[in-house]
């Protein structure tokens, strides 16, 4: 099958144009990090090259170059911010990987010992306790 092609009406290119709010977490020149609505385990967040790309299979090397350093970073935030034992690090590639926005992201999510992680997509969080959230990672950002 032939992939499709990068459509910028995806909700992230949205998020990146100002056009539909987030709770932001770090932003450079390449990258834009903010908390998933529908978070898997409290500190969800994604990471975003500001380049637009389906996925990883049609990313410019260069731009994955840029962004993993902000996964680390925001990895090492999040687990310090949740008091976390470990961190999941996921990134899905077409809707048969479980991929449902198709601007490239990674998923970093704060992992306990024995808590189980709710499911992908599954339900909206609050507006107030993300912004709570986002303010406890933004706080270990700055450490
Ligand atoms: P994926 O299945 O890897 O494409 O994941 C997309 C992720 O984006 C899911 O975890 C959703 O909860 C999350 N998501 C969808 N819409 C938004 C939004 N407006 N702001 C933040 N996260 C979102």
């Amino acid at each position: 099958m032939v992939a499709s092609a990068y459509d910028d009406n995806n909700i992230f290119a949205k998020i990146l144009r100002g056009e539909i709010p987030s709770h932001k977490l770090y932003e450079d020149e390449h990258t834009l990090a903010f908390m998933d609505v529908m978070p898997q385990a409290p500190g969800h967040l994604l990471v975003i090259p500001k380049v637009g790309s389906r996925n990883l299979l049609d990313a410019d090397p260069d731009v994955l170059a840029r962004t993993i350093p902000v996964v680390q970073k925001l990895a090492v935030a999040a687990k310090e911010a949740f008091d976390a034992d470990g961190v999941f690090v996921a990134q899905f590639n077409e809707p048969a990987a479980g991929q449902t926005v198709f601007h490239l992201h990674f998923h970093v999510i704060p992992r306990k010992e024995g808590e189980p992680l709710k499911p992908h997509s599954g339900v909206m969080a609050d507006g107030e306790v993300l912004k709570a959230h986002a303010e406890k990672i933004k706080a270990a950002l700055a450490l």
